[in-house]
C-alpha cells in the first residue's frame, strides 16, 4: 500500500460515538467522516475521551467549568503527550498533518464553541438545579483538552488547522470538513 501521508486526529467519539453521553448522538458510523477520510486514504489518530476516561459512561453532560480543574488538564497532558510525540515525528518525516477535528458543543473537546454555565452540586431544591440547568450557554471557546493539545503543539512549533463536527450531529459540517481537508492535499500535489 502505498503511504498517503496525510494525516487528521479526531474526537475519540468520532471513530466511537458510543462514548458520549447518554441522550447526544445516536452510533451511526455509516455516515461519519470517519468513511471520507478513508476514501482519501488520509490516517486517522484517534484522540482519548478524557470525559469517558474520568467520569464513565454513565456520566451527565458537564459545562467546561465543571472540566477546568488541575487535575482534568493533568490527565489531557498525560494522555495527549504520546499523540504529541507520534505528531511530532511525523512532522519531522515530512508527513502532512492536516488537521484535528474537534466537536463543538462538548466542554473537552469543543474547537469553536463550548458549554459554559453554573452547574455544580446535588439536584434538590436548595441548589435550585432547574435554573442552574437552564444558565448553560454556548461559549465562543475551545474545550479543555483541545486547549491543552493547541498549547502542547505550540511548544513544539507546530501550527495545525482546527475543524468542528457537532456535539448534536456528528454528520453535519463534514462536507465542509472534507472539502477544506481535500483542498490541503491538492496544493501539497503542486
Ligand atoms: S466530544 Fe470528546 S469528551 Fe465528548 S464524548 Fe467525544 S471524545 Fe469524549
Amino acid at each position: 500500500m502505498k503511504r498517503s501521508r496525510q494525516i487528521v486526529l479526531v474526537a475519540n467519539c468520532i471513530l466511537n460515538p458510543n462514548a458520549k453521553v447518554y441522550g447526544l448522538v445516536q452510533s451511526d458510523l455509516k455516515n461519519s467522516i470517519i468513511k471520507d477520510l478513508m476514501d482519501e486514504n488520509i490516517g486517522i489518530i484517534q484522540m482519548p475521551c478524557i470525559e469517558m476516561e474520568m467520569c464513565g459512561l454513565r456520566r451527565w453532560g458537564q459545562v467546561r467549568e465543571q472540566l477546568d480543574h488541575e487535575a482534568f488538564r493533568n490527565r489531557c497532558r498525560k494522555r495527549l503527550k504520546p499523540i504529541v510525540q507520534q505528531v511530532c515525528d511525523f512532522d519531522k518525516q515530512g508527513y502532512k498533518i492536516l488537521g484535528i477535528i474537534g466537536i463543538d458543543g462538548s466542554p473537552a473537546c469543543g474547537i469553536h464553541f463550548t458549554p459554559t454555565g453554573d452547574w455544580y452540586g446535588e439536584f434538590n431544591s436548595e441548589l435550585n438545579y432547574s435554573d442552574r440547568i437552564s444558565n448553560m450557554q454556548m461559549e465562543p471557546a475551545p474545550g479543555i483538552m483541545i486547549q491543552e493539545l493547541e498549547t502542547m503543539l505550540k511548544r513544539k512549533n507546530l501550527t495545525v488547522k482546527y475543524y468542528a463536527l457537532n456535539e448534536v450531529d456528528l454528520y453535519e459540517n463534514k462536507n465542509k470538513i472534507m472539502q477544506a481537508l481535500r483542498s490541503d492535499i491538492s496544493k501539497e500535489g503542486e
